[in-house]
């Protein structure tokens, strides 16, 4: 319970779980990192809707019709909820993951991209095809702005360069200084894009305040189901490249040519990277979700989850043999995201006894962020097999790390809780 405000209803809340112990418990779901429930809110808003659902962009029938405006109502929800720019393009992709995808493939051929090791995989790996310049963990918010700027000062200041940052650490649940570092980033004539999957649940995102040049988000962090996301920004670099998927959608005119071939025009809206028939219940619930937090009002949420955030790390501090693990040191600011490893436990164990004893979900392992996670647990983050194993295969259970052999040993991976809203 909370004396701040009350949590938005989310589906799921009142699951009773067995429990190995005997009896049954209601489910505590403190996963939201991994994907939060979604809202009561949203499940109403594609209820009323799902009866009427058409193919979107195809046609003069009123579903078809119906949908349409739905999906480009969306389109216009989601660049208010993000301060869009009246130049800003909103692209509907599949999460974020994707969207980073789609800017790692429109970026110019000759870009320079500069990232921290500390990046989720979504953020660190899409640039492959780049020449891209991995900072080393910054150990404060100042020192990441410094490193950005010297790595930025050293590069050839005529070729485009691009920063990928995020917001909010899926981790630790600390706040980067995305201001601070787009303002260097432009000051190096480089631009920047905002992993923002675990910032935008927990914090209003301005993308014109915070002066980033995209910001890309999944709608199953922010309490929609799976299946959509959003890349928003500057419509430049998106519409100077060749579509994302080649399909229908994406193109205004597809003509034979008089020598075999065939002549494409490529639209030069959104819809550029929009091919196939598009996720439009993925999209309207994207939507349906920020008009409820707008609602709620963020103010609100913020102060409520630090609330919480203040009794777990707390609650954490009384137990001697728990390590809250932190890059920026206790006092940074965060969201309600925290990871921890416990003296003489397994991570994989704790999580799951917490789960089959107590009816907790928590999640445990590297989450998608191994470099960061090593680097937390005291491991090399340039050395493998200092690492142990990877994480599980899809299907597998995650790995087990190996026992601490004395004080407080090394643990191989972790635990971590996390709530929003709905909590
Ligand atoms: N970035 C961050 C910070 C995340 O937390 C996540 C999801 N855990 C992603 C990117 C990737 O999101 P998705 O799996 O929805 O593509």
């Amino acid at each position: 319970d909370s004396s701040v405000c009350a949590p938005l209803p989310v589906l799921g809340q009142d699951v009773t779980v067995p429990l190995v112990t005997g009896g049954e418990v209601t489910y505590a779901a403190l996963d939201y990192a991994a994907s939060a429930p979604a809202l009561q809110r949203v499940w109403d808003d594609v209820a009323a809707y799902a009866p009427y659902y058409g193919s979107v962009h195809r046609g003069a029938g009123y579903l078809s019709q119906l949908s349409t405006d739905l999906f480009e109502n969306s389109r216009r929800t989601v660049a208010e909820f993000l301060g869009c720019r009246a130049e800003d393009q909103v692209v509907f992709t599949r999460s974020t993951t994707d969207s980073l995808n789609l800017l790692a493939a429109a970026i110019p051929a000759d870009c320079q991209v500069f990232v921290y090791e500390t990046e989720h995989h979504a953020s660190l790996l899409p640039w492959r095809n780049a020449q891209v310049t991995y900072l080393n963990a910054p150990r404060t918010p100042g020192q990441a702005v410094e490193s950005l700027e010297r790595a930025l000062a050293d590069r050839d200041p005529y070729g485009p360069a691009l920063v990928c940052v995020t917001g909010a650490s899926n981790v630790t649940g600390e706040l980067w200084p995305v201001k601070e570092l787009a303002a260097a980033a432009h000051a190096h004539g480089a631009r920047i894009v905002l992993d923002a999957a675990q910032l935008a649940p927990h914090h209003p995102v301005d993308i014109a305040e915070l002066d980033v040049d995209w910001v890309a988000f999944s709608g199953h962090k922010l309490y929609a189901p799976f299946g959509s996301g959003v890349l928003a920004g500057r419509a430049d670099w998106l519409q100077a490249a060749d579509p994302y998927l080649a399909g229908g959608g994406a193109s205004r005119k597809v003509a034979r040519r008089a020598d075999g071939g065939v002549d494409v025009d490529w639209h030069t809206t959104a819809a550029r990277h929009e091919a196939g028939s598009p996720n439009v219940i993925g999209v309207y619930s994207i939507a349906s979700a920020c008009k409820a937090l707008t609602e709620a009002g963020f103010d609100n949420l913020v102060a409520r989850e630090q609330e919480l955030v203040s009794r777990v790390r707390e609650g954490l501090a009384e137990v001697p043999e728990v390590q809250v693990l932190s890059l920026f040191g206790d006092d940074a600011p965060r969201v309600g995201v925290i990871s921890f490893v416990v003296r003489g436990w397994n991570s994989s164990h704790f999580a799951a006894a917490l789960s089959a004893e107590y009816g907790i979900g928590v999640r445990d392992g590297l989450f998608c962020a191994h470099p960061l996670v090593r680097t937390l647990l005291g491991s090399d983050p340039q050395d493998p097999g200092e690492c142990g194993a990877p994480e599980a295969e899809p299907g597998e259970r995650s790995e087990v790390g190996v026992p601490p052999a004395e004080g407080w040993g090394r643990s191989l991976n972790a635990i971590r809780v996390s709530f929003g809203a709905g909590t």
